[in-house]
């Protein structure tokens, strides 16, 4: 037997598909034939900020043992050719494979960059000519980036999973009840998160595009995401489900660093600095704040839909010593490269109280001042005082992390809830995790 690892991305446009869809329609083909898988497939996001994504930049692998890799790829790559959006020229799919029991370390490598750098076709080509490596793209081919990616992410840290039903022949809305969402959301039955933004009243589970999607539910384990499944009240059928294991919901994307005497862009990472100067709002609500890190100053943006984290930033002072998490945007003649930021953590803020003159503490009147330096007296009662007032005046900011409201955040970004509950212990393939309705 051998392990066969199955890379594919970039097979969806905004008029239809997905690439999580496809690739069920190759685990039911290979599990017709036999084929057994070692892990649920895998939901690989990658670096959010580059601008090649149709929507979320997500990547899929699927890992199994068979005896004829041969087969194995003819069947993948017959079901792409058919069904993924390169047939109208509106996607550049790409499928790798890689028939080898441990992913060698400059592909893990190579995947480690992909989640916060961006790569050069160059780089993939290099790596795809290996003896243990077919593969096969279209048009451009540059979605032999992601799959390549997909296989090397093997997600041995923190890691989610995300149960995705499929529409039968549903059109436009999603007949997916919201009160049976709230429902679940509500009774914390399940470790489930990003059901609802309460904030904005969008359900989250449902997507708004053509794709074939009827809901996804995003937890920390497979069996519970099955149990929420049937506890949704649904009106329309759903065609089809799998269970997908995905680095979403980790921070993967911003753990690095990121090296400001460096900054390249599309990178994503986190800094830290302190505040310069005052938080400028511009038209449309957007808030740029500027930090310095090691004598550099950096451009950050905190965009107008992240509501919460929009309002705190606006709040920052300068000398404020900050975390910020997010990717590098392009250069701009107006304002250099900017960090699009994602989550600000308060490290340590600046003295914020404001002085008073002291209250009379007989009358409770402010006292007037009799001098400099002489001190205050109660103009009612003659009473007198040398002790300022401090009054605490921090907007109600605290030391912790603060990130958009949930409908603003990126698939990638680690949910408040889940802090805490980092698993890294992969759970073994079982139980309901892929079905197709009659
Ligand atoms: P969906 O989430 O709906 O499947 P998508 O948002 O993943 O779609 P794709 O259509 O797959 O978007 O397009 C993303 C493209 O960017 C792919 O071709 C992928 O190979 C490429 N890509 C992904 N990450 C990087 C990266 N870090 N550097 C360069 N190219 C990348």
């Amino acid at each position: 037997m051998t392990t066969i690892h199955l890379g594919l991305d970039d097979t969806d446009s905004d008029d239809g598909m997905c690439t999580t869809y496809l690739t069920t329609l190759i685990i039911e083909n290979l599990i017709n034939e036999g084929i057994r898988l070692i892990d649920y497939p895998n939901l690989i996001r990658l670096n959010p900020n580059i601008p090649w994504r149709t929507r979320g930049n997500a990547a899929l692998c699927i890992r199994v043992e068979a005896n004829n890799p041969k087969k194995v790829f003819q069947i993948a790559k017959k079901i792409m050719i058919e069904n993924s959006e390169s047939r109208n020229n509106k996607a550049n799919s790409g499928l790798v494979m890689l028939c080898k029991n441990k992913v060698p370390v400059d592909i893990v490598k190579f995947a480690e960059k992909c989640i916060n750098k961006e790569i050069k076709m160059e780089e993939m080509r290099k790596l795809v000519k290996n003896k243990d490596i077919e593969y096969f793209g279209q048009g451009t081919k540059r979605g032999l980036i992601g799959a390549l990616a997909s296989i090397g992410n093997t997600l041995e840290n923190d890691h989610t999973y995300e149960l995705i039903a499929y529409r039968k022949n549903g059109n436009g809305e999603r007949g997916v009840s919201l009160q049976s969402v709230i429902k679940i959301d509500k009774e914390k039955k399940y470790s489930l998160f990003s059901n609802i933004d309460y904030n904005s009243h969008r359900v989250l589970i449902t997507p708004h595009g053509k794709d074939p999607i009827l809901f996804a539910l995003r937890g920390n384990n497979p069996e519970h995401l099955y149990k929420a499944m049937s506890e949704l009240k649904l009106y329309e059928d759903v065609e089809r489900f799998a269970i997908f294991r995905s680095n979403q919901g980790t921070n993967q994307h911003l753990n690095d660093k990121l090296d400001v005497s460096s900054l390249r862009t599309y990178d994503s990472g986190h800094i830290i600095g302190k505040m310069v100067g005052k938080p400028v709002v511009i038209k449309g609500g957007h808030v740029f704040i500027k930090i310095k890190n090691r004598k550099k100053i950096i451009n950050c943006a905190v965009y107008a839909p992240t509501i919460s984290l929009k309002n705190l930033a606006r709040n920052l002072k300068a000398g404020d010593e900050i975390e910020l998490g997010g990717g590098i945007s392009r250069k701009s003649k107006k304002f250099g490269r900017i960090l699009n930021v994602e989550y600000i953590k308060i490290i340590k803020l600046t003295d914020r109280s404001i002085k008073k003159n002291p209250l009379c503490k007989k009358c409770n009147k402010s006292m007037k001042s009799i001098g400099k330096n002489k001190g205050y007296r109660c103009i009612k009662c003659g009473s007198k005082s040398n002790k300022i007032r401090k009054i605490e005046s921090n907007n109600e900011i605290e030391n912790k992390l603060y990130l958009p409201v949930l409908s603003a955040q990126r698939h990638l970004i680690k949910p408040v809830d889940r802090y805490g509950k980092e698993q890294r212990n992969k759970k073994k393939l079982k139980g309901n995790w892929f079905k197709i309705f009659e």
